[in-house]
């Protein structure tokens, strides 16, 4: 049996003026195909007078998360049970990449741009789901990134090096920017980051605890990188912390206070900066994301009664 378009559009309550999604018809984000993706590949909220928009990459394709999510040696078999307890494979998870953008009716500003298209991954979807959510990329006119690694820098450009945001200012730490881009460390660091050292006409270092745009400052939260800075967004009375990678893994991170990650380049720091984050949002009762937490990406953290934190995720809100 098959259904016709229209049929299957009022199946789903969107036939008629009301087959958009944020302003974007289904047919043109979507081409021909009726699949709506769950949450539309956005979670947007009110942060005081802002509003946040979580927004999906895409997820990876499922590999392996030990060691690199949970990289301690004398704990992969405590790791392992975590996850099965909460009915994860470690062997077959999908990793979530989730820059976040901040539209304060003044400044719209996207924190990290995502893995950039790859016609071979799952990933590369934040333009898309950025559509889906209303905006487009010359809407953009800050982008953020906390960190260099290159699925929170890739998509600034496409291949050719062009820009994806053609109007934002791009806007990272000075640490983050000197590790990466200095012949001290560019042996790596130059390949790396070609689609920044390609836009520093556009590029603006700032270092830890300054304004990003009003309402939106830096945290420093060094160890997973160098030079890694967290964002504080802060309107009225309320506030968010947009982690970055600084988080880690959503369990095994926080239920763990000695865990660190494979790639966390100074492990030892990264635990410190682990540590002093989760006992200040825990504290200050703030809502919270993470780059991989699972979709739709947005809660709390909780102090729990052996030293460590779980992630309680806020209710989804339609
Ligand atoms: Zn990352």
């Amino acid at each position: 049996m098959s259904i016709s378009r229209r049929e299957a559009l009022k199946t789903l309550g969107l036939v008629g003026a009301a087959a958009s999604i944020g302003g974007v018809s289904v047919g043109q984000a979507q081409s021909s195909s009726l699949v709506i993706p769950n949450g539309a590949g956005f979670n947007r909220i009110k942060v005081g007078e802002f509003t946040v928009v979580v927004l999906s990459d895409g997820q990876g394709n499922p590999s392996a998360l030990l060691p690199n999510w949970g990289a301690n040696p004398e704990l992969q078999d405590e790791f392992k049970a975590t996850l099965k307890a909460n009915y994860i494979d470690p062997a077959a998870v999908r990793n979530n990449f989730h820059p976040v953008l901040v539209d304060t009716g003044k400044n719209k500003v996207l924190i990290d741009s995502g893995n950039g298209v790859n016609t071979n991954a799952p990933t590369g979807r934040l333009v898309n789901h950025l559509a889906l959510a209303g905006y487009k990329p010359e809407d953009i006119d800050t982008v953020f990134l906390t960190h260099f690694h290159g699925d929170h820098i890739n998509g600034l450009t496409n291949a050719q090096t062009q820009a994806i945001f053609p109007k934002a200012q791009l806007i990272t730490g000075e640490a983050e920017h000197t590790f990466w881009t200095k012949p001290a460390t560019g042996a790596v660091g130059a390949g790396v980051a070609k689609n920044i050292v390609s836009q520093s006409a556009k590029l603006k270092l700032i270092r830890e605890g300054m304004e990003i745009v009003p309402g939106l400052s830096t945290v420093a939260s060094y160890g997973h990188t160098p030079g890694h800075q967290s964002v504080l967004i802060s309107s009225g009375t309320s506030q968010m912390m947009v982690f970055g990678d600084a988080a880690g893994h959503f369990l095994l991170s926080l239920n763990y206070p000695s865990a660190y990650l494979g790639f966390d380049a100074d492990k030892p720091a990264a635990v410190k900066t682990r540590a002093s984050l989760f006992r200040r949002v825990a504290g200050e009762r703030m809502l919270v994301t993470g780059y991989h937490f699972p979709f739709p990406g947005v809660g709390y953290i909780r102090k729990r009664n052996w030293g460590g934190y779980e992630f309680v995720p806020a209710a989804f809100q339609f």
